[in-house]
């Protein structure tokens, strides 16, 4: 996926320190995904062609599904929101999260093994992830297999289409040894894709006749429209495929959405599936903290994300290893901080906890009375290194003080996080 274009300019650094820190990062943050079955009934809405598709949640609803198409070829698709599924294996053993079929048995045979087993592919880490559903499609054979997308480009400040005729496969390889076969247009935001441009695409992209190079040219413009409407940051059809048959169908389609959008989007966000989600990144959300794990060991508590990528940094310069990235925002209050801790301390990697708090906004007594109750309630034993700064210091350090708890607090950020590095070092 090529979705590091669609990204902001914060997510990309946050994510580009918590690859350094961790090389197995990959949970999805700000965006939205939903299932494959969903965005082809999305695709379907904006008139765009798909293959005929039918979910299901058990062996048996695949087996009548299944029955639908007729005995006809039919794919069956595992729904797991991660790319390279036909790649990937299942926890299980079942090699590849799509097969083509051709009976009602398969069908029922194949979703057993996979409803209920964690698919990993390439996206997924080594954990993977559930697998709660499948797709039926008719198998619609292609003859060619193309790519397509819709994101933000930072560097045209807008829209981009990103269209291919090497299809099919994972489109970062074909960026890496053929980037030419990528053609990429920038879209007017507000005037689309006239149909000339679109036209021109196709054209450059090769179809077998007039007849495909209009579909897909409508296509193009077609999922435009839905990225614009529905406020994507990504439509990715990989394939989008010319049938044997000789029609233009978009086979797979990851969708994304913006976050911030939530309030305009409801009917799309309604379809979230939190069983795809990290379970302590969907706990952090609802109490407005943004958390991301890692693979360290030493809990970061911490306001902004610039001083948590310095955090992160200066860890890693003393030798450290973050565990996780989490900024508890301009809105930390005693109860937002409480679970926070909560969150770090549910972790076993964590063997120190880092509070590093430069309070603007932000009042720091009310972090250091969060961060008193939370040590007293949830009777922690791993070493705490506070440093505060800013507003309402000098109350913070007081109440620290008073507390008889043994926190480490510091001034500098340097001494602190050498600390915390000294701790974590000496709890292994
Ligand atoms: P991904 O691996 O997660 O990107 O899953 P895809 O849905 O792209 O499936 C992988 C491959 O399976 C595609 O590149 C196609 O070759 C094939 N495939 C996917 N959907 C269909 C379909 O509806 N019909 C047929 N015949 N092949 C399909
Ligand atoms: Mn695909």
């Amino acid at each position: 996926m090529l979705g590091s274009i669609a990204r902001s300019p914060l997510n990309v650094a946050l994510r580009r320190t918590a690859r350094t820190a961790s090389p197995s990062f990959t949970s999805q943050k700000r965006f939205l995904s939903i299932h494959e079955h969903l965005s082809m009934k999305i695709l379907n809405d904006y008139g765009i062609a798909t293959p005929k598709s039918i979910a299901a949640t058990t062996p048996e609803e695949a087996f009548q599904a299944a029955q639908k198409f007729g005995g006809k070829g039919m794919v069956i698709k595992a729904q797991v929101l991660a790319g390279g599924r036909g790649k990937g294996h299942f926890d299980s053993g079942l090699q590849g999260g799509v097969h083509l079929i051709k009976t009602a048995e398969e069908a029922r045979d194949l979703a057993g093994k996979m409803i209920g087993n964690k698919l990993i592919t390439k996206q997924t880490g080594e954990k993977g992830r559930i697998c709660n559903a499948v797709m039926l499609a008719e198998a619609r054979p292609p003859h060619h297999e193309y790519y397509v997308a819709v994101l933000n480009d930072r560097s045209t400040q807008g829209p981009v289409l990103i269209a291919s005729n090497q299809g099919g496969m994972s489109i970062e390889e074909v960026a890496h040894e053929n980037p030419d076969a990528i053609i990429t247009t920038p879209i007017d935001f507000e005037k689309g894709l006239d149909d000339e441009t679109a036209l021109g695409i196709a054209k450059k992209l090769g179809f077998t006749s007039a007849k495909q190079e209009a579909q897909a040219a409508e296509t193009f413009q077609k999922l435009y429209k839905l990225f614009r409407e529905k406020d994507a940051t990504q439509v990715e059809i990989n394939p989008l495929a010319e049938s044997k048959d000789g029609e233009v169908l978009c086979m797979d389609a990851k969708l994304g959405f913006d976050d911030n959008a939530d309030f305009r989007q409801e009917e799309v966000f309604k379809l979230r599936d939190e069983t795809q989600e990290d379970a302590d990144e969907v706990e952090a959300a609802k109490y407005g903290l943004n958390f991301i794990k890692l693979d360290g060991d030493i809990g970061c508590l911490v306001n902004g994300a610039g001083l948590a990528m310095a955090t992160m940094d200066v860890l890693k310069l003393n030798g450290g290893d973050p565990a996780n990235f989490l900024d508890v925002g301009g809105t930390a209050n005693p109860t937002t901080v409480k679970k926070a801790f909560e969150i770090l301390l549910a972790s076993k990697n964590v063997k120190a906890i880092f509070v590093n708090i430069f309070a603007g906004i932000v009042r720091s007594d009310y972090v250091a009375q969060g961060v008193i109750e939370a040590t007293k309630a949830l009777d922690m034993t791993v070493p705490l290194i506070v440093r505060l700064q800013g507003t309402k210091e000098k109350e913070a350090k007081k109440l620290i003080k008073d507390s008889g708890l043994k926190i480490f607090a510091f001034d500098g950020l340097d001494e602190a996080a050498a600390k915390a590095v000294a701790e974590a070092a000496a709890q292994k």
